[in-house]
């Protein structure tokens, strides 16, 4: 029996999360729900004065709408300190790290020296046990803590994404795993955290690509076998630069806001830099079906507005309107719209999923259902003009008993236009006018239909000033 899949996200709560991290997130979550593992969120807080509660609060929240659930945490770095000390002082006493009263001061010096010669920079390994037999501390330095390296050889891995990879233990100095004053370090940390969370699967950022060999030579020293690694590539920007704040190097609940569905935004993540076949729409459980490492693509995904907005309609298509309709309550009421006063969301989210791709778009077109419209006088006097007013004001009074359905509309509006010689949209364009202020509506029966007989007479009456 294999080991149970268990995989971890672990933001650094310096900062919102944005794409990238929330695509790290996705498939680090997508790949526990495929193998039925567990995913388990940890906060890598120790850098003090970057970490904010604010920026782990907003990961969480972002956590939430995206519907990344976890299993396990999420569990503080902070919060381990004690356990990381144990380690340390374990390794200590197993002689697998020592340490270093190397002054700063000393260690620059050794560095430009090493630079001078064309050296790559690193630590000599003077303070290791077999090199400072004898020697005194000196007083006034406070030690760091340096793992030992392995000395020769090679650390190599299969990383699930980008293939072997391979680095000379004589290119990787003894790593510091404290600091003068007792902390732990990152790399350290991530270490302890990924042996004592049983952690199989690291699936992270392919800028930690660099801490990996080390990191693996530290899981060896203590006995366990490192997990396997997945480095996933960058997402970089519509331009192919970094990402900025321009395209998407914001929180992923600015797209919330902006009115994006959870299950459009997951689509979008999972398609940078994975694919499955020509499939592009799906949903979160599809994706979770289907999602393996093999499938990500080893270079750079760009972020493409366009596509996220052909996405999200897409998804705003798959909803039930009833569903739909509850996602765009909120968006109405950001609007100021009194919702009670008009018809149904669910039926108004109906009618204009065809035409707006997002939930902002959909409250703001759907504006004139809910509140008071005042046409233009310049687009009414365009609209409204002799050859069609007298048509118009026979709609006006056929209105008063018409049967109120699409059928019965439609006809009415057709005969209106036949028997005065008009083409229908002479009709239907100043119809729109009239009651939504605008040209551009979803179908004007249909419109008219949910705006009611009520409201549809009253600004009939207002702009044709009857
Ligand atoms: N805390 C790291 C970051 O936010 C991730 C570390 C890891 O996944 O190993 O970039």
């Amino acid at each position: 029996m294999p080991s149970p899949v268990r995989v971890r996200f672990a933001p650094s709560p310096t900062g919102f999360l944005h794409l990238g991290g929330a695509r790290t997130a996705l498939f680090a979550w997508a790949y526990a729900r495929h193998f039925q593992g567990k995913f388990i969120l940890r906060i890598e807080d120790t850098d003090r004065e970057r970490s904010t509660q604010v920026a782990t609060q907003a990961i969480l929240d972002s956590m939430a709408w995206l519907g990344l659930n976890y299993d396990e945490g999420p569990f503080y770095q902070m919060q381990r300190m004690p356990r990381y000390c144990e380690v340390i002082d374990d390794m200590l006493a197993r002689g697998l790290a020592y340490r270093c009263y190397m002054p700063t001061g000393e260690l620059d010096a050794l560095r430009e020296a090493q630079m001078a010669r064309g050296e790559k920079p690193r630590y000599d390994g003077r303070w290791r046990p077999e090199n400072a037999a004898g020697k005194t501390p000196p007083t006034g330095v406070a030690p760091v803590i340096r793992f030992r390296n392995p000395d020769g050889g090679a650390v190599a891995w299969d990383d699930r994404v980008k293939g072997h990879i391979e680095f000379a233990n004589d290119e990787l100095d003894d790593l510091v795993i404290a600091r003068p004053d007792g902390t732990p370090t990152y790399n350290f940390c991530v270490v302890v955290d990924d042996i004592d969370m049983r952690i199989t699967h690291v699936i992270r950022g392919d800028d930690h690509v660099n801490n990996t060999p080390r990191q693996i030579n530290i899981f060896r020293a203590l006995g366990f076998e490192p997990p396997v690694f997945a480095h996933v590539p960058t997402v970089l920007g519509e331009d192919g630069q970094k990402l900025s704040k321009r395209h998407g190097a914001v929180s992923v609940t600015e797209y919330d806001d902006a009115g994006y569905l959870p299950e459009a935004m997951i689509n979008f993540l999972a398609r940078l830099g994975w694919a499955h076949g020509n499939d592009e729409v799906f949903s979160p459980q599809e994706f979770c079906e289907w999602f393996d490492l093999d499938a990500i693509s080893a270079a750079p995904s760009r972020f493409n507005i366009d596509k996220l907005r052909w996405l999200n309609q897409e998804h705003m298509k798959r909803l039930p309107p009833e569903t739909l309709g509850q996602r765009l309550l909120p968006f109405l009421e950001k609007e100021k719209l009194d919702v009670a006063a008009g018809p149904p969301p669910a039926a108004v989210a109906e009618l204009f999923r065809e035409r707006t791709a997002t939930l902002i778009e959909m409250a703001q077109a759907a504006r004139f259902f809910y509140t008071e419209v005042a046409p233009d006088e310049t687009l009414l006097a365009a609209q409204i003009q002799p050859a069609n007013r007298a048509a118009l004001e026979e709609l006006f009074a056929l209105f008063e008993t018409l049967p109120w359905n699409r059928e019965s509309l439609n006809a009415a509006l057709k005969d209106a236009s036949k028997q005065h010689g008009l083409k229908p949209p002479q009709i239907m364009m100043p119809m729109r006018a009239l009651v939504a202020g605008t040209l551009s509506t979803p179908a004007i029966d249909a419109v008219l239909t949910l705006l009611g007989r009520e409201k549809t007479r009253e600004r009939l009456r207002a702009g044709l000033r009857l």
